[in-house]
């Protein structure tokens, strides 16, 4: 089975329980699952495919603001299967297109979008590195 990393975001942190629950409904199993407040560094780390974005600043700010739960998430097509049970980056957009999805349900605008997922192969081998699997060096 193909792995992803999931993140749900500071914002839906309060709502982990259902969450979790959609995602073991949707037949995704958890692998491993950790808490964690990300540090200033590790963000820009994490979303350095972003840097120079004018929606950076705010990213990271958010990101950093409150706990965020990190789920190694197992299924068949795990990568594509996550994204789609997420929706679409834009909340608006996934209110209208996706109404059942994460972002649509637990989503407030499109940077407190609820959740996070790897978008291939090669980020989710690094991703699933970054919060599993790698000692600690921070
Ligand atoms: P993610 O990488 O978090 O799974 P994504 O792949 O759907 O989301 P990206 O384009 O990688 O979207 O953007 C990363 C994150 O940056 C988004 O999830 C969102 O929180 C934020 N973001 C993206 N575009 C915007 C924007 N136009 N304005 C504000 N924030 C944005
Ligand atoms: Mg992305």
């Amino acid at each position: 089975k193909e792995q992803t990393l999931g993140l749900i975001k500071p914002n839906a942190y309060s709502k982990r329980a259902d969450i979790i629950g959609l995602i073991k409904k949707d037949g995704f199993t958890i692998a491993e699952q950790k808490e964690v407040t990300l540090t200033r560094n590790q963000v820009e780390n994490f979303y350095a495919e972003h840097r120079g974005k004018k929606f950076y600043d705010e990213l990271c700010t958010f990101m950093t603001s409150g706990p965020t739960i990190a789920l190694l998430l197992e299924k068949a097509d795990a990568i594509k299967e996550w994204r789609r049970v997420m929706g679409p980056t834009s909340v608006e957009t996934a209110k209208k297109e996706a109404p059942n999805s994460i972002r649509a349900l637990y989503g407030e605008n499109v940077t407190k979008n609820a959740a996070h997922g790897s978008d291939s192969p090669e980020s989710a081998k690094r991703e699933v590195g970054f919060f599993f699997h790698v000692e600690d060096t921070y």
